[in-house]
C-alpha cells in the first residue's frame, strides 16, 4: 500500500491526461493508473473547429488547418448536386503528439502506475483501487477517465446505445478525391448507392486534403443503434470512390472508429468521479469531445483543488459529490438532454430528410450552428437556436422533429 494521495486518475487517454495535468497545476497530489505507458502515441484523428482552440489560445496544437471548409447536402434536393455549403470557419486536426505532450509536460514528474484498474473499493474517507496486478492504491478520491466502456461508473441501463461508426483511410489516390486544400465535414451525396442501400442507415464522407498527395477519407455513420458495421462502411466508401473514378493507390493508415453517442449520464450520487468518455462528455449530436475536455477540465480542477485545500478533512463522498456538481451542473445536464433529444430525432431520419435537415441547420447564423456543435451556447441561447432551426426547416423535417418516427414521402 502506498501513502494516501489526493486523487488517483484511471486511464491514459486525452481525458486522463487532461484532468491529471489540470489538478497537478493546482498543487493537488495526483497519481495515475493506465493500462499502457502514457506516452504511447495516440492513433485516433482528433478534429476540432479552430475557433474553439483559438478561444483557449491553443491553436498551436494543430497539425493541419483548413480555411476551405465545406459540406455537400444536395441543397436543391438533388443528391447529385455538386454545389457545396461553405462553412466559413476554419477546421483543424490536432497533432496527437503535440496534444499528448502538452498535457504530459503540464504534469511532468507525476507518477503513472502501469496497471489496469480491476476494482475500486470505496470507504467514507478514501478509496482503494486494485489493479489487475494485485497492487492496491489508496487515494482520497478516484477519477475514472478510462473511456466510454468503463465498468466502474454506474449509469442508467438505458438501451439502445447509438454508436458513431466510421472507417477511414489515409492514403494516396489515383486522382484527388477532394479539391486541393479542402476539408469536407459531411458529403451526403449518395448517387453511388443502390435504392436498397439508400433505404438503410445513411452515411456520409468526412474528407480532407493533407497535402503532398495525401488525403484522409472516412465513411461515417453519425449515430445508429445497432451501429453500422465496418463491412458496410468499407463497401460504401469503395462505391463512392468508384462512382467518381477514384482508386486507392496506397493505404498508409486505417482508422476504425466506434464510440457511443448517447451514453446515459452517470449516476451523480456514486462515490467515484469520472471525466471524458467515462463521464458521457461526448457531444451527443456531433460526437466531439476534445474541445470540451480542454474547456471543462480547468473548472473541475479548480473546484476539487479548492475543496482539498480549504477543507482538508472533507469526506471523500462529499468531495466526489462536489466534483459531479462542478462537472455536470444543471445547465449542462439540460443542454445535454436537448442534444440527446435532437440526436434521437435525427436517427429516425432517412437520407433525404437528413440532407434537408442539415441544409437548414447550416443556414443558421454561423455563430449559432457553431455554438450548437461546440456546446458553447447558454441554455436560453440553445433553445432559441433550436426554435429558429425549427422555423426555417421544411415542413416534412419540422414534422419529423416534433413527432419523430420515419417520415412519409
Ligand atoms: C476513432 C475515433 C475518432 C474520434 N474523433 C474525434 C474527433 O475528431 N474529435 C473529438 O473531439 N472527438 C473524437 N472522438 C471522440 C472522443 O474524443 C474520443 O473517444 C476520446 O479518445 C475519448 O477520450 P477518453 O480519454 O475519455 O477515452 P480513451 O481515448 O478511450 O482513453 C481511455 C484510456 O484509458 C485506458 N484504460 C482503459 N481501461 C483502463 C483500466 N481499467 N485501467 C487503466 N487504464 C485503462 C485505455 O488504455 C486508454 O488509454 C473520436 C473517437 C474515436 C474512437
Amino acid at each position: 500500500m502506498v501513502d494516501c494521495i489526493d486523487v488517483l486518475v484511471i486511464g491514459g487517454g486525452p481525458a486522463a491526461l487532461c484532468i491529471a495535468s489540470e489538478l497537478i497545476q493546482r498543487g493537488v497530489a495526483v497519481q495515475g493508473m493506465a493500462s499502457n505507458p502514457v506516452d504511447v502515441p495516440w492513433t485516433n484523428t482528433y478534429g476540432i473547429w479552430v475557433n474553439e482552440l483559438e478561444s483557449l489560445g491553443l491553436e498551436s496544437l494543430l497539425e493541419h488547418r483548413w480555411k476551405n471548409t465545406v459540406s455537400f447536402f444536395g441543397a436543391g434536393g438533388s443528391n447529385t448536386e455538386d454545389q457545396p455549403t461553405n462553412h466559413g470557419i476554419d477546421y483543424g486536426l490536432f497533432s496527437c503528439a503535440k496534444l499528448q505532450r502538452y498535457w504530459l509536460s503540464r504534469s511532468a514528474g507525476m507518477t503513472w502506475h502501469q496497471d489496469s484498474a480491476d476494482r475500486i473499493d470505496v470507504d467514507s474517507d478514501y478509496s482503494i483501487v486494485v489493479g489487475i496486478s494485485g497492487k492496491r492504491h489508496q487515494a482520497r478520491m478516484v477519477i475514472d477517465a478510462s473511456g466510454h466502456c468503463t465498468p466502474h461508473i454506474n449509469r442508467p441501463n438505458q438501451k439502445p446505445i447509438a454508436k458513431q461508426a466510421a472507417y477511414g483511410v489515409v492514403g494516396r489516390f489515383s486522382k484527388p478525391p477532394v479539391k486541393s486544400g479542402q476539408f469536407v465535414l459531411m458529403d451526403f451525396r449518395c448517387d453511388h448507392l443502390t435504392a436498397e442501400q439508400r433505404n438503410k442507415t445513411p452515411t456520409f464522407l468526412y474528407a480532407m486534403d493533407f497535402g503532398k498527395g495525401l488525403f484522409f477519407l472516412e465513411e461515417t455513420s453519425l449515430a445508429s443503434a445497432p451501429a453500422v458495421s465496418e463491412t458496410v462502411l468499407k463497401q460504401r466508401l469503395k462505391q463512392r470512390l468508384a462512382k467518381s473514378g477514384v482508386a486507392i493507390i496506397e493505404v498508409i493508415e486505417e482508422e476504425h472508429c466506434l464510440f457511443p453517442m448517447n451514453l446515459p449520464l452517470p449516476d451523480f450520487k456514486q462515490p467515484v468521479l469520472a471525466f471524458g468518455g467515462a463521464a458521457s462528455m461526448v457531444h451527443p449530436a456531433s460526437g466531439y469531445m476534445v474541445g470540451s475536455l480542454l474547456r471543462r477540465g480547468p473548472g473541475l480542477a479548480d473546484v476539487l483543488a479548492a475543496a482539498l485545500k480549504q477543507q482538508p478533512s472533507l469526506k471523500s463522498a462529499v468531495l466526489v459529490r462536489q466534483g459531479w456538481q462542478a462537472l455536470w451542473p444543471t445547465e449542462l445536464v439540460l443542454r445535454h438532454r436537448l442534444f440527446q433529444f435532437g440526436l434521437n430525432r435525427l436517427m429516425d431520419f432517412d437520407e433525404t430528410m437528413l440532407r434537408r435537415h442539415f441544409t437548414s441547420f447550416f443556414q443558421l447564423p454561423q455563430k449559432d450552428w457553431n455554438g450548437f456543435l461546440t456546446n458553447t451556447l447558454s441554455l436560453p441561447q440553445l433553445m432559441k437556436v433550436m426554435l429558429h432551426l425549427f422555423i426555417i426547416s421544411p415542413w416534412d423535417v419540422r414534422r419529423g422533429l416534433v413527432l419523430g418516427g420515419k417520415p412519409s414521402h
